[in-house]
């Protein structure tokens, strides 16, 4: 018998509303979403984030996801949980049957999701209305505390500390326990043990790290969010095995979040940043937790040649040394000095020489698009800013 496997999708991981900046590209712009499949094949989907789009226009694709009938858990009401809803392309598909859980907002009422929806799509904020949605949906109340099973998983909401409400979502599934906490803040005792008894044990406890520790204590107290160090806390405490920073600030650069990282590695052994296309395997016969991270989100590839001296740090944290060749590199752009003055926006090509397997050269051909041009610092020279396209 094989070990039972779930897996978990990262769709979107942006908190509060998505970012296109450059520089927030490596960890993804999209708002939260993500997809589990249990081991016995119970698809889930948590919150309905920008991220949604894109995992709906996998649905047709061969193992590409998409189950006859889904579980979609939403956290609550604030935009950045809801508004990949109405781009979700299955739930324009009459065949599937989707299955939605939520809890009773005070402000709505009644099918308070389902108001969601009507309101969503209500013209003129969008272009057709809900009469084509064609896939079957089915809303269910929840509320914290409440547990249910969905298949041979066990599902545990309770409420955490966010304004209007919000909940988590413990799933105990056959090959290892998720724990999702997205938009929490700590300081309050009753909903700071609730947040404890969902990650309990996890595998995998998200946990919303928004902000900076220096924020969360000035700045941006009391707008509901967490930071990296009250995910370790947490994870310490309720004795987590893998902590995943998620929810990151829209003003976060990538290399902010690597920071972010980086000091929360100091103080814990399992800690990743969620990042877009990220998959982690549960149950795996070798090492109970894999994150992947997908060849798709690096930019153009080229195979190349080039001898390159290479140091970093062990999974076991000893600093190593090693000289290697490059054989594929990945390409986003350039400054080239020339002496001729592109047009800007226009097309390029460049050709670079490499040096080859056995000494010799050869070339690597770029189609590229002049995106900035500046005084070079040679004279006679412009700088070329180039984006590689092809
Ligand atoms: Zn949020
Ligand atoms: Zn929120």
């Amino acid at each position: 018998m094989t070990a039972p496997i779930a897996k978990l999708s990262f769709w979107g991981v942006r908190g509060s509303t998505p970012t296109v900046d450059p520089a927030t590209w490596r960890y993804g712009g999209n708002t939260p979403c993500l997809e589990l499949t249990a081991p016995d094949g119970t698809q889930f989907i948590l919150d309905c984030g920008t991220g949604l789009r894109m995992l709906g226009s996998r649905w047709g694709m061969p193992n590409g996801g998409g189950h006859p009938e889904t579980h979609i858990f939403v956290t609550h009401y604030h935009w950045d949980h809801i508004q990949g809803i109405p781009f979700f392309s299955p739930l324009y598909a009459e065949n599937n049957e989707f299955h939605f859980y939520s809890f009773r907002s005070k402000y709505l009422g009644r099918d308070s999701l389902k108001q969601v929806f009507e309101a969503q799509m209500a013209l003129p904020y969008f272009p057709v209305d809900m009469s084509a949605m064609n896939a079957k949906r089915k809303f269910k109340e929840v509320e914290g505390g409440d547990t249910f099973t969905v298949g041979e998983n066990k599902i545990t909401a309770k409420w955490l500390n966010h304004p209007q409400g919000c909940l988590g979502f413990r799933i105990e599934t056959p090959a290892g326990i998720v724990a999702y906490a997205t938009d929490n803040e700590p300081g309050d005792a009753k909903l700071d043990e609730n947040l404890r008894e969902l990650a309990t044990g996890a595998d995998i406890f998200i946990n919303d790290a928004q902000f900076t520790p220096e924020q969360l204590a000035t700045t941006r107290k009391g707008w509901g969010h967490s930071s990296w160090q009250e995910g370790v806390k947490l994870a310490r405490e309720a004795g987590a095995k893998t902590l995943v920073l998620f929810h990151h600030d829209p003003d976060s650069t990538d290399r902010m979040v690597d920071s972010i990282l980086r000091q929360a590695r100091e103080e814990y052994d399992s800690v990743f940043a969620a990042s877009e296309g990220m998959v982690i395997t549960l149950g795996a016969a070798v090492d109970n937790v894999q994150a992947h991270m997908p060849g798709t989100r690096t930019t153009l590839r080229r195979e190349a040649q080039f001898r390159a001296k290479v140091t970093g740090v062990t999974e076991g944290g000893k600093e190593f040394q090693e000289e290697t060749v490059v054989r594929d590199i990945s390409l986003q752009g350039a400054l080239i000095s020339l002496q001729n003055m592109p047009r800007l926006q226009s097309e390029l090509q460049v050709t670079m020489e490499t040096p080859g397997e056995d000494g010799l050269h050869s070339t690597m051909h770029l189609r590229g698009y002049v995106v900035r041009i500046d005084a070079g610092t040679e004279k006679g020279h412009s700088a070329v800013g180039v984006v590689f396209t092809d």
